[in-house]
């Protein structure tokens, strides 16, 4: 899962950068609009965690500019707690959800897990697609036996990047954007690592090979 954070404000984007990775959660910063604003339509972000009082650009312009060329990557903004004209403006310009600053970061990662399973039409309050379910606060695999897994840090954000994509063709690149962050020292032979390590926990079977395409999730009911 590949986020984009937009804070300029230094001590509040360190502490919520660490705080999102301890999630699982693959994160790049960016510190201004105009920056932000290519980022965000370069990468195929998962989710976009939008501060709206930004130099170069404001966040609302940056979203609009976003919305009119059709990227609809989840928003999520931050605003002023009491500014509801902004939270206005923010929805007006393709907001998906908002935060009212100063918040507990639990609050904000139940929020953008909501809008994750939003996005790709999940039912309820669960990460489920075929037959395999995650739970995201231990970071474990959910067996249809109702058997628990451990996952590694990357094993979960690996299979939860498939999970979201069943029946998807996932390329080696696509995978190591979704799985690292954006400094890393990208190898993707890695991903080939990771997922005979998952296919060991979960049956080879409910990771097909497409030679010289990527990798696809097919789940383990058939
Ligand atoms: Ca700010």
């Amino acid at each position: 899962m590949r986020l984009l954070l937009v804070e300029d404000d230094e001590l509040l984007s360190t502490s919520l950068r660490h705080d999102l990775e301890q999630q699982g959660f693959a994160v790049d910063l960016a510190k201004e609009g105009v920056e932000a604003e290519f980022m965000g339509d370069e990468m195929a972000y998962d989710l976009i965690v939008l501060d709206l009082g930004l130099p170069t650009r404001s966040g609302i312009e940056v979203l609009r500019n976003w919305r009119s060329r059709d990227n609809h990557t989840p928003v999520i903004i931050l605003t002023a707690r009491d500014a509801w004209h902004e939270r206005v403006a923010g929805f007006k310009a393709g907001a998906d959800d908002y935060l009212g600053k100063p918040f507990h970061v639990e609050e904000l990662v139940v929020r953008l897990q909501a809008l994750i399973r939003r996005s790709h039409e999940m039912v309820g309050n669960r990460l489920k697609s075929g037959g395999l379910e995650l739970d995201e606060e231990r970071q474990q695999v959910i067996l249809p036996s109702q058997q628990r897994l451990e996952l590694t840090g990357t094993e979960f954000r690996l299979l939860r990047c498939l999970i979201l994509n069943k029946g998807k063709i996932l390329s080696k690149t696509r995978l190591t954007e979704h799985v690292y962050e954006q400094d890393f020292d990208r190898d993707s032979n890695l991903i080939e690592v990771y997922i005979r390590r998952l296919r060991d926990k979960l049956g080879s079977q409910v990771i097909e090979t497409r030679r010289g395409q990527g990798y696809i999730y097919v789940g383990v009911e058939t």
